[in-house]
């Protein structure tokens, strides 16, 4: 007698028999001892859980002379042709191979005949899902109308690629990864009945490796039984090229300890026992997922099948939960570049030589780390500018307005901050801190155009100076009404006259307010502890990060801030991408929560590209001048009306004198 494959020898032939798949098994079984056989059934389930087998029981409880029965015979003519797969009228097609028009159009004539010996004509069709489009088509004319003796079993590992309107004519069935310990069972039970002795722990290996698959399962025991008497948990390893848990340990340890050396060695013996390199990491990513997994839930069990909770107990703490998930990125990457080079093993000795390193540096981690050493080294430069263009005690008190300050003066040059103290008496840090205002304030004057006349001449002196405009705020437009164009003329009369020297003149002319006054109050002071823009931006940041929304926070710490005014933050960014991407709704808004949160007033945040880059030198400072002379302070210092308030709040607008 021909020899036979175990799994094709020890392939059910019912319903009792069918290792795991309990529910699937159920309702077949129900729907053939009521006599409700639907026309077309659809079995779904990753390779080796049984479909095809399924669709064969099912096919001989329909055809059984006893039947249509939950028990066929096996005995009787038509269950046995069935099994042997000669029957006429059970007929199994193999999608992947007959997936053309033709097949199913064959198939759908010869649906119409009545069948020779059965009961019911079956059609197994398996890989349903490479059935091409005009396959599929034909195939539903047929499932739209079927004949009554008919019945269609498709048999899919990927049931979303079956066309919707064939799915939806199926009856489908579910089949799950068959489960460790049911696998483990059958394997002791085909092992008895076939004369191969195994050990318990190689057959859960097996099962383990087979991944709830039954065919793949039995194919390892029997190659495994071939190559050896026993069966020994280290013969599977050997079979399947699994590295073992011993050596496995120890590197886990090397590379926890980082001694590279050691992690090397060890990579070198198992090359010299001749493991496979991409299964050497495969499997350490599985001993990290399972540290990773114990570390998190230790009663989580299927950790247990990579190795046991003492062991995994002990090597745990070598590990933190950000380095193995560093790791397991690191080794991924590894594994795929395997795939494309021919020195796998230089790939390996780097992954493992990254993963002893200090902390896993990821390109991402370092592209982070340089941004901020770059922003810091830039920080101390302008320190060191901020120093000697503000006087000491300012820089000592409010240290954002230091930063808001010199920044622009440093892009403008010696020159133009000469042509700034010429034009105003000692009005240079007044320059400076007003072309910042200038760009935050741009947008809300646009739309301030549409709203007046006598604002559109305001509006556009203040966009003279070419800055860098952020988007338009759409929110101004939709309340217009508020904003009278006359209240607003009246207060910005008032201001110059009203404005003292401690009062937010952002844009106050230089000549009225005195030098340190306008610096100090470069922005509007925010009441409270919170009173220095910087500090709660950096709290900002620090909630950002303690609530783990580190993209966001690495983004938006390249700003700093440059004024506070009307509860709308303003913050200047060097680099116009991180200004843009910041400027987003889906980063802003969770900023604006946090700093609604840090300051318990809601506050907007407008990102700007600070001092507006590139500007020739000199230009500014005369387009400054007319500026300079004419706007008026924000700040509430003067009568201003409730009115004008409001929509000062809802637009975060200051008011310019005209
Ligand atoms: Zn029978």
């Amino acid at each position: 007698m021909a020899y036979q494959t175990l799994y094709l020898r020890w392939r059910p032939s019912s319903f009792e028999t069918l290792v795991g798949q309990a529910p699937v098994k159920q309702a077949l079984m129900n729907s053939l001892t009521s006599g409700r056989i639907a026309h077309a059934y659809l079995f779904t389930g990753p390779r080796g859980t049984g479909k095809t087998t399924t669709a064969r029981i099912f096919a001989k409880a329909l055809n059984c002379v006893n039947g249509p029965t939950d028990r066929p015979c096996g005995e009787c003519l038509n269950c046995r042709q069935i099994t042997d797969g000669s029957a006429l009228d059970v007929q199994e097609l193999d999608a992947a191979s007959n997936r053309g028009v033709d097949d199913i159009k064959n198939l759908n004539k010869n649906a119409d005949f009545a069948p020779v010996n059965c009961r019911y004509k079956v059609y197994i069709i398996d890989e349903a899902h490479m059935l091409t489009t005009e396959a599929c088509n034909a195939l539903l004319k047929t499932l739209e109308e079927p004949p009554d003796h008919v019945v269609f079993i498709l048999a899919t590992t990927e049931p979303q690629k079956i066309l919707p309107t064939i799915h939806s004519r199926c009856q489908r069935f579910d089949f799950h990864p068959i489960t460790q310990e049911e696998i483990v069972a059958h394997l002791q039970k085909v092992a008895e009945g076939s004369d191969i002795k195994a050990e318990k722990e190689a057959l859960e290996l097996i099962a383990a490796a087979s991944e709830g698959g039954m065919r793949d399962a039995l194919s390892l025991l029997e190659q495994c039984g071939v190559m050896a008497e026993t069966v020994t948990a280290e013969v599977v390893r050997s079979v399947r090229g699994i590295i073992g848990r011993e050596i496995l340990r120890e590197l886990v340890y090397a590379v926890g300890q980082r001694k590279v050396s050691d992690a090397l060695l060890i990579f070198d013996k198992l090359l010299m026992q001749g493991k496979d390199i991409s299964q050497i990491l495969i499997e350490l990513s599985g001993y990290m997922r399972a540290l990773l997994l114990y570390k998190a839930t230790p009663e989580y069990q299927p950790i247990y099948v990579t190795d046991t909770a003492e062991e995994l107990g002990k090597l745990a703490p070598l590990y933190s939960g950000e380095r193995i998930l560093a790791a397991q990125q690191i080794i991924h990457e590894a594994m795929s570049e395997l795939r494309f080079t021919a020195r796998g093993r230089i790939t390996a000795e780097m992954c493992l030589y990254d993963l002893c390193r200090e902390d896993n540096r990821t390109l991402k981690v370092l592209a982070a780390r340089i941004n901020r050493l770059e922003q810091e080294l830039e920080a101390i430069k302008t320190q060191g500018t901020a120093v000697t263009a503000v006087s000491p005690d300012t820089v000592a008190a409010h240290r954002p307005v230091s930063q808001a300050t010199p920044t622009p003066q440093r892009k403008d040059g010696p020159a133009e901050a000469a042509a700034a103290q010429e034009l105003t008496v000692k009005g240079e840090p007044a320059e400076a801190a007003k072309k910042a205002t200038i760009v935050s304030e741009a947008p809300k004057a646009a739309p301030a155009k549409t709203e007046a006349p006598a604002a559109a001449t305001e509006a556009s002196k203040a966009e003279t100076p070419g800055i860098t405009l952020p988007k338009p705020q759409p929110i101004p437009i939709v309340k217009p009404e508020p904003k009278p164009a006359t209240p607003s003329k009246t207060e910005t009369k008032q201001s110059p006259a009203s404005v003292g020297p401690g009062s937010a003149a952002m844009e106050k002319p230089a000549p009225i307010s005195p030098e340190p006054d306008v610096s100090v109050s470069a922005y509007t002071p925010y009441g409270g502890e919170w009173a220095e823009g910087d500090a709660f931006w950096a709290k900002a940041m620090e909630r950002l990060k303690a609530e783990r929304k580190n993209s966001i926070a690495s983004c938006a710490s390249h700003g700093s801030v440059i004024a506070y005014e009307n509860k709308v933050l303003t913050v200047g960014f060097k680099m116009k991408f991180l200004c843009d991407r910041l400027q987003k709704p889906d980063y802003r808004e969770v900023v604006e929560e946090v700093l609604l949160r840090v300051a318990r007033v809601p506050i907007r945040l407008q990102c700007v590209v600070d001092a507006g880059g590139g500007k020739p030198a000199g230009a500014p400072a005369v387009k400054m001048q007319p500026a300079a002379a004419k706007p008026a302070p924000a700040a509430p210092d003067f009568p201003v009306s409730e009115s004008t308030k409001k929509a000062m709040e809802m637009f975060g607008g200051t008011i310019h004198k005209v």
